[in-house]
């Protein structure tokens, strides 16, 4: 009708296999790989004329998009659907006052951000930007150095290990 293209984030998600095996040790919801996603995504948001349709948007990174909407319902229909999803809402970081609303959304934040030191160093010569996730990265290449790189290539210096369990 619009002559947009919709994205439904949650389907795409399974159709890119971006739900890990893995599972949030404490509340059992699948995580959602969203360097994955991203990588997937790119092409497509890059071209233009999509609507992106998601449950939340810090992840996605600011240049895909020209304008944002926020749909507002009845807390009680928005809270059935998470239960019956088996979501129940408030996911707060052990670390850090952050509370989230989804569980693979905290997982994201503890794994790659929370207190850690950025771990995705900038390739080109004599730039001494890091980041903390793959996405901005990808945003700085393309915007500070108009490269286009090959984000598979792009591995954090090191991986993190959990020791706090
Ligand atoms: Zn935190
Ligand atoms: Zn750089």
């Amino acid at each position: 009708m619009t002559g947009l293209q919709w994205l439904e984030i949650s389907k795409i998600a399974k159709e890119f296999s971006c739900l890990e095996d893995e599972f949030d040790e404490v509340y059992q919801f699948p995580v959602l790989d969203e360097d994955k996603l991203l990588d997937g995504l790119e092409e497509t948001m890059c071209v233009g004329g999509n609507i992106v349709d998601y449950h939340s948007c810090e992840f996605f990174p600011e240049r895909w998009f020209d304008v944002v909407f926020v749909l507002r319902t009845d807390n009680t229909l928005l809270y059935d659907r998470l239960v019956s999803r088996g979501e129940r809402g408030r996911y707060p970081c052990p670390n850090c006052p952050k509370v989230y609303s989804y569980a693979s959304s905290r997982f994201n934040h503890t794994k790659y951000e929370c207190g850690k030191e950025p771990s995705f160093r900038c390739p080109v010569d004599q730039c001494f930007y890091k980041a903390k996730r793959k996405t901005s990265m990808k945003g700085h290449l393309k915007n500070i150095h108009s490269l286009t790189y090959d984000m598979a290539a792009i591995k954090p210096e090191y991986e993190f290990v959990d020791i706090s369990t």
